[in-house]
C-alpha cells in the first residue's frame, strides 16, 4: 500500500481485519465512503464515537446498553425465573429473533479458554453465581457453543448450581431445519440421536 497516503492507509487498516473484512473489502469500503457516501461516512464515524462513549455492560446481564440495565432486564413482562446463559450479545440477538424465549439472559462475553487467558474472572462467573444464589432463578438454559471450550464452560456453570434446586438444561444439537440427513456430519448426527425427543406416547 506504499502508493496510498498514510491517512488512507490508516483508514483501510482500521477496516481490515474486522470480522469478515479482508484487505480488498477494506479498500472497497474506504473508497466507497470517500467517493460516494460521504454523509454515511460522517454518520458512521459519529455513531462509533457515540457508542464508545455511551455503551456499557448491563449491571445485571452484561448485555451492551446505554443505561444501567438493558431493556430485557428492565422489562417486567420477561420471566425472571428462567435464565439463558449465552456467550455473546450476538447470541442474544439470534435467540430474540427466534421469538421462542421469554426469560432473561446472562452474557458471558466469551468462553473459558485458559490458553488465551480467559478464565472465570474474565467471564464474570462470580457475578453469575451471585445471581443464581439470590433465589429467584428456577431454571438455567446453557446455550454455550458446542466447542470444547463451550462445553467446558457449561460444565463449570453446572458445578456452580450443584446442591441447589435450580433445574439446568443444555440446548439441543442436531439436524438443522430443512436439512437432509445425508449431509449432516457424523458428530452432529450422534448428538441428534442422543438428544432425540419423544413424539409418541406408546
Ligand atoms: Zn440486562
Amino acid at each position: 500500500m506504499k502508493h496510498f497516503s498514510p491517512i488512507l492507509q490508516d483508514l483501510i487498516n482500521a477496516f481490515k481485519g474486522l470480522p469478515g473484512i479482508g484487505i480488498k473489502s477494506a479498500q472497497r469500503i474506504v473508497f466507497n465512503l470517500i467517493q460516494v457516501n460521504q454523509e454515511k461516512a460522517i454518520f458512521l464515524s459519529d455513531a462509533i464515537k457515540n457508542a464508545l462513549e455511551n455503551i456499557n455492560e448491563c449491571s445485571n446481564c452484561r448485555m451492551y446498553t446505554d443505561s444501567e440495565f438493558c431493556q430485557i432486564c428492565s422489562d417486567p413482562k420477561r420471566d425472571s425465573t428462567i435464565l439463558c446463559v449465552i456467550e455473546s450479545p450476538a447470541d442474544m440477538i439470534a435467540i430474540e429473533n427466534s421469538m421462542s424465549f421469554n426469560g432473561k439472559y446472562f452474557v458471558l462475553m466469551g468462553k473459558l479458554s485458559p490458553l488465551d487467558g480467559i478464565g472465570p474472572d474474565q467471564l464474570k462467573l462470580d457475578k453469575l453465581q451471585s445471581i443464581l444464589k439470590d433465589g429467584s432463578i428456577k431454571e438455567i438454559i446453557l446455550a454455550n457453543s458446542s466447542t470444547i471450550e463451550g462445553e467446558a464452560t457449561a460444565s463449570y456453570i453446572l458445578n456452580l448450581i450443584e446442591g441447589t434446586d435450580i433445574k439446568a438444561s443444555r440446548i439441543a444439537y442436531g439436524v438443522p431445519m430443512g436439512g437432509e440427513l445425508e449431509y449432516v456430519d457424523s458428530s452432529t448426527l450422534t448428538q441428534a440421536l442422543n438428544n432425540r425427543s419423544i413424539v409418541s406416547k406408546r
